[in-house]
């Protein structure tokens, strides 16, 4: 299976592996190196998400949202993992949905090995 991998130019910057739009600078070392970081810019990462074939029209269950997840191999799953704590999801036939917009959040986070921001943190 083809992974994603953050995208980062000699001069530090990370380009979307979509649309090559430049995202931002590395922050780190680790971002410089391609270990962390964002891998599309937000439109092309928020396609992904929404456009995900998920069984409920309305978000991803367990199995599927791990399956997106292990498709970026840089993903800090800690990071990731935590974002989706204590959210609100929804129970359909016995099976926990999350909502496209806590995946979002939550990848951002992995990626980017960091906490949901107070702003973000709805
Ligand atoms: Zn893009």
């Amino acid at each position: 299976m083809k992974k994603f991998k953050p995208l980062v130019k000699m001069d530090g910057g990370f380009l979307c592996r979509k649309c090559r739009v430049i995202i931002r600078p590395a922050y780190t070392k680790q971002e410089a190196q391609g270990e962390t970081g964002p891998v599309f810019c937000d439109k092309c990462l928020s396609d992904l998400v929404y456009k995900y074939p998920t069984k409920n029209q309305i978000g991803f269950t367990g199995k599927e949202y791990m399956k997106l997840a292990s498709k970026f191999s840089t993903l800090n799953k800690t990071q990731f993992e935590n974002a989706l704590k204590g959210i609100t999801c929804q129970m359909i036939n016995g099976e926990f949905v999350i909502y496209h917009c806590d995946i979002l959040l939550a990848l951002q986070c992995g990626l980017e090995n960091r906490k949901p921001t107070g702003y973000e943190w709805d």
